[in-house]
């Protein structure tokens, strides 16, 4: 921890000292004096707080947003989150978007999927950019019969085909890391270390009667063969975070498919400290398939200041490694990492080209 406070404030420090930020944009790797220059997309937040704080921040960082709602008891409910986004994407043009979502309540009826499609269209008019299904399904939303409802059911088939028909992208965040079927003991990174501690009921590990980590992937392949053309990105590097080789075969079976890195960069700097340029090419190789994110989130509770430092501070940590070939530590890993350096071209598409291409977020004239 002291090294990684050492390693940000070392940061800050050249950052402050740099008069000039467009100084290096000739060379062929960007360094931290250029992080305020370049133009970034978070494409994986979620704004959960109606304080203008993390847009704020967000410019000031030079970075967009596109913030996903989810149908998620910890958070404000779904029609809040929408509310929030509604506004922000208002006032905010071309520096806000959201993803919409939809409750698996009522799944039983037989009008849930023409209420569903509705509330769907309804977003879109509001500006929505996508619509993300959450791991309650596959892990905790159950039928009549008491089975748990898997992403391929038939269920969900008109939904899928309209936004296939509509060319909006479906977001699917299903299954978990596979840390989440291991012990805590033999889990690879802290965050997920904390998470199952603190979300018993989420560790999968415990609860052995629950679809195993292979059978949320394959129930996600599943759908996706159902729907060829429809739009997927993967959150959470479609959760098969903990191999990059898993990650090239996944996006290399489904070619229109892409993956965000939102709260994976973890188990990504864990693998580098165990074969560097295997990762480092991984990146290079798939440079228009993966997207720039950190699932950061403003939740109602939290103080603007705090929550401000917290995401520059990961951005600036984000940005390190993704771009330098210094040596970082972070919090979610023991030890110390060497980054990736990885070449601008690579870092332009990982954040920005691949988010505007996929969701359509050039501006409209
Ligand atoms: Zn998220």
């Amino acid at each position: 921890m002291k090294k990684y406070l050492v390693a940000i404030s070392v940061i800050t420090q050249a950052l402050a000292a740099c008069s000039t930020p467009n100084s290096n944009l000739n060379n062929q790797y960007y360094t931290m004096v250029d992080y305020y220059a370049v133009k970034k997309i978070d494409a994986h937040v979620h704004a959960n707080n109606s304080s203008t704080a993390f847009i704020m921040q967000a410019k000031n960082d030079n970075m967009k947003l596109l913030s996903i709602n989810v149908d998620y008891q910890d958070f404000p409910n779904i029609d809040k989150q929408a509310e929030i986004a509604h506004q922000f994407a208002k006032e905010h043009p071309n520096k806000f978007y959201f993803a919409t979502t939809f409750s698996m309540e009522g799944s039983n009826n037989g009008q849930w999927k023409n209420n569903v499609i509705k509330r769907i269209d309804a977003e879109i008019g509001e500006g929505a950019v996508a619509v993300k299904v959450w791991k309650n399904i596959g892990m905790a939303e159950k039928d009549n019969k008491q089975n748990l409802i898997m992403i391929d059911d038939p269920l969900f088939t008109p939904i899928f085909k309209h936004l296939t028909d509509i060319h909006i992208p479906l977001i699917g965040h299903q299954g978990e890391p596979k840390n989440c079927w291991l012990p805590v003991s033999q889990m690879t990174v802290n965050n997920d270390k904390q998470y199952f501690t603190a979300h018993p009921q989420y560790h999968m590990y415990l609860h052995p009667e629950m679809p195993s980590y292979e059978d949320q992937m394959q129930a996600r392949n599943n759908m996706l063969n159902n729907h060829p053309t429809l739009q997927f990105m993967g959150a959470h590097l479609a959760s098969l975070e903990w191999s990059v080789d898993q990650i090239s075969i996944f996006l290399d079976t489904y070619p229109d498919a892409v993956v965000d890195l939102a709260a994976r960069m973890g188990q990504i700097q864990y693998q580098s400290t165990l074969d560097r340029s295997k990762v480092r090419n991984f990146f290079i190789k798939y440079q228009n398939r993966i997207l720039y994110a950190t699932d950061l989130t403003h939740s109602p509770t939290v103080s603007d200041a705090q929550f401000k430092s917290q995401a520059h501070k990961k951005w600036l940590e984000d940005w390190q490694y993704l771009t330098s070939n210094q040596t970082i530590s972070v919090p979610e890993v023991d030890g110390e990492i060497i980054s990736l350096a990885l070449p601008k071209n690579v870092i332009d598409n990982l954040y920005a080209k691949n988010a505007i291409r996929f969701f359509n977020l050039a501006p409209k004239t």
